[in-house]
């Protein structure tokens, strides 16, 4: 039947395409799996206080160790584990592996390091969320404010109504709360003052061409004095170059986070990590 419908819809019977079916299939029978068999890993990657150059916190990154297919990255199952709402215990492990992290590393003398976790939209409508969250922390001793969850712009403006009344939940429990891919969705500014947040992530499609398009450069500029006109704290992802990291500190940006200081990384390389701090005079406009 292809045939009569003419040459371009071979493309729908391509080998590929069959293979990416099956991919996905085989990705969501596994990921069923994936939890009982202690496949996940988070790695982490430190937060730059721009200030003095120290490791301040750090993000926690899911992957997916996987049997046959190795390392995936969790823009290849995060969407499968929403869909199939496996993203509700996968998440759950998230935050307490995290938390436990964070604890671990304190006691072992880094520091009062902050945690930063991703939280995705199934997670957020889930009605014991907060409770989970509070019995997570008091179970491995972790100080609420040294947990931070990240919400994205979109996720939140969604349905900005339950995301007030979930965020004062959480918001209660004292841990922090910060927008995730900030400026790539439609805040209301009305809203954001109401929200009770500590931080803006400035997305990193903005931070890339900091350097060559003035308009990115603009946009970049004024998401830092908007966040600090409403009090809140400014950091910046995927900063790669020095160049970048300058224009950041010189506007005023509280933190970073990049790979010009350090990709995610598993557990038992974070602390080497946390030593190499940012020599802030070695910048380029002090030079
Ligand atoms: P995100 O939360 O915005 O995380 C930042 C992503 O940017 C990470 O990708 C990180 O590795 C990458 N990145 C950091 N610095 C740089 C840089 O300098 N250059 C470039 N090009 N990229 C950089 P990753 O780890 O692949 O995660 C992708 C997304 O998957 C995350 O975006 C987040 O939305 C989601 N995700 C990751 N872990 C979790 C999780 O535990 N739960 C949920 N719900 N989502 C997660
Ligand atoms: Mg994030
Ligand atoms: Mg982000
Ligand atoms: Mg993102």
């Amino acid at each position: 039947r292809a045939k009569e419908t003419g040459r371009n819809n071979y493309q729908f019977y391509t080998p590929a395409m069959n293979e990416r079916a099956l991919e996905r299939l085989r990705l969501e029978g596994d990921l069923r799996l994936a939890l009982e068999h202690d496949q996940f890993e988070l790695h982490y990657q430190p937060q730059v206080d721009l200030r003095t150059g120290r490791v301040t916190g750090m993000e926690a990154l899911v992957r997916w160790q996987h049997p046959t297919f190795g390392m995936v990255a969790p823009a290849r199952f995060i969407g499968l584990a929403e869909e199939t709402g496996l993203i509700v215990p996968i998440g759950a492990w998230v935050i307490c592996a995290a938390c436990i992290q964070a604890k671990a590393w304190q006691d072992a003398g880094l520091g009062e390091l902050r945690v930063a976790v991703n939280l995705s939209a199934r997670q957020f409508v889930q009605k014991d969320l907060a409770a989970s969250i509070a019995s997570a922390l008091q179970q491995c001793g972790l100080a609420p404010h040294c947990l931070e969850i990240e919400l994205t712009e979109s996720l939140i403006m969604d349905d900005v109504e339950h995301a007030i009344g979930a965020m004062r939940e959480l918001a209660a429990l004292g841990v922090h709360l910060s927008v995730d891919d900030f400026g790539t969705g439609y805040s209301s500014l009305s809203y954001l003052k109401r929200l009770p947040i500590h931080a803006l992530k400035i997305d990193q499609s903005f931070v890339r061409d900091i350097g060559s398009d003035p308009d990115d450069a603009a946009i970049v500029a004024t998401i830092i004095s908007l966040a600090h006109s409403l009090r809140l704290q400014v950091i910046a992802e995927g900063v790669e170059t020095a160049e970048q990291l300058e224009f950041l500190r010189s506007h005023g940006c509280d933190a970073m986070q990049g790979y010009y200081f350090s990709k995610p990384v598993p557990a038992g390389e974070f602390e080497t990590v946390v030593g190499n701090n940012i020599q802030i005079a070695d910048l380029p406009s002090f030079k």
